[in-house]
C-alpha cells in the first residue's frame, strides 16, 4: 500500500504533519505537497510555466517533496511518474478549516483528490472544522486517527476509482465525536462582499471581502453532520451533470422535432 500525502496549505502545514504521520501505519508514505499556500485555489493545471520538485523534510524529520504548482500539480506530478512507484491511494489534508457545500469547487483540499480520480486513484480529502482564531496550537489529533480509521475501512470495502471522499472532522475531543455520517453536500451561505479601494496612483483595486460564510445545518448534509457532532463523509463524482435538467433538455428536443 502506498499513500499519496498532499495538501493545499503547504508543505510546513502540521495537518499534513499529522495525516502523514498516522498514514503510515497503514502503509508506505510519500509526501509530495506545495511549498506555499494554495487554499481557495481550485482545481488548477500549470500548463504555462514549468513545474520544479525540491526534496525537504517534514519537521520530524522525514523526507518529503515540495513542489512549486498547486495541490493537483502534485497530485498529477507524482501520479504521471514523479514518483517512480505505483501510488494505490491519495490523501489530501488536513485543512484546518471545513470544506462543505460549494466549497468543494474552491477547495484545493478537495481538488488535490478530484486529481487522484482522475489519474485512476481513489482520492479522499480531510477537513478539520476549527474555529478561526485559534491560532498555532491547533490539535489535529483526532482528525488524523478519524483519517486512519476512514482509510482503513476504505481500503477493507473498496470504492469505486471514480469516487471521491470528501471528509470533515468537527474540531472534538475523540471521545465527544460522535461517529461518522454518511452525507450529501449541504447549502453554504457566502457573505462575500466587494471592498473596493485606491492604490498610491489613484487606481482602483478590490479584495472580496466580506463576512465568514455560514451554512444550513440540514439533516442529512454535510452541515447537518457537523452541527450534531458526527464525522461528516460526502461521496462525490466529477461528472457534474445536472439528470434532471437533462431529461428537460431531451424535451424541449422533442418539441423541438415535432415542430418541423
Ligand atoms: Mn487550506
Amino acid at each position: 500500500m502506498h499513500i499519496l500525502v498532499t495538501n493545499d496549505d503547504g508543505i510546513t502545514a502540521p495537518g499534513l504533519l499529522a495525516l502523514a504521520q498516522e498514514m503510515r501505519k497503514i502503509g508506505k508514505v510519500s509526501v509530495l505537497a506545495p511549498d506555499r499556500n494554495w487554499s481557495a485555489s481550485g482545481h488548477v493545471k500549470t500548463m504555462h510555466r514549468p513545474l520544479r520538485v525540491k526534496r525537504t523534510v517534514l519537521a520530524d524529520g522525514t523526507p518529503a517533496f515540495a513542489s512549486d504548482g498547486a495541490p493537483s500539480d502534485c497530485v498529477a506530478l507524482a501520479l504521471l511518474g514523479y514518483l517512480p512507484e505505483r501510488i494505490d491511494l491519495v490523501v489530501s489534508g488536513i485543512n484546518p478549516y471545513a470544506n462543505l457545500g460549494h466549497d468543494v469547487t474552491y477547495s484545493g483540499t478537495v481538488t488535490a483528490a478530484m486529481e487522484a480520480v482522475i489519474g485512476g486513484v481513489p482520492g479522499v480529502a480531510f477537513s478539520l472544522d476549527s474555529p478561526e482564531n485559534l491560532g498555532p496550537e491547533r490539535d489535529y489529533g483526532p482528525a488524523a486517527r478519524v483519517a486512519r480509521k476512514i482509510i482503513e475501512r476504505l481500503l477493507h470495502n473498496g470504492l469505486p476509482n471514480t469516487t471521491l471522499l470528501n471528509v470533515n472532522v468537527p474540531y472534538l475531543p475523540d471521545e465527544r465525536i460522535k461517529g461518522w455520517m454518511p452525507t450529501r453536500l449541504g447549502l453554504r451561505v457566502y457573505r462575500d462582499a466587494l471592498d473596493r479601494r485606491e492604490d498610491p496612483r489613484g487606481r482602483p483595486y478590490f479584495w472580496i471581502g466580506g463576512d465568514v460564510p455560514t451554512g444550513v445545518p440540514e439533516a442529512g448534509t454535510d452541515f447537518g453532520a457537523l452541527a450534531e457532532g458526527y464525522v461528516s463523509i460526502t461521496p462525490l463524482k466529477l461528472d457534474l451533470t445536472d439528470y434532471q435538467a437533462l431529461e428537460r433538455l431531451q424535451v424541449w428536443q422533442n418539441h423541438d422535432e415535432e415542430n418541423v
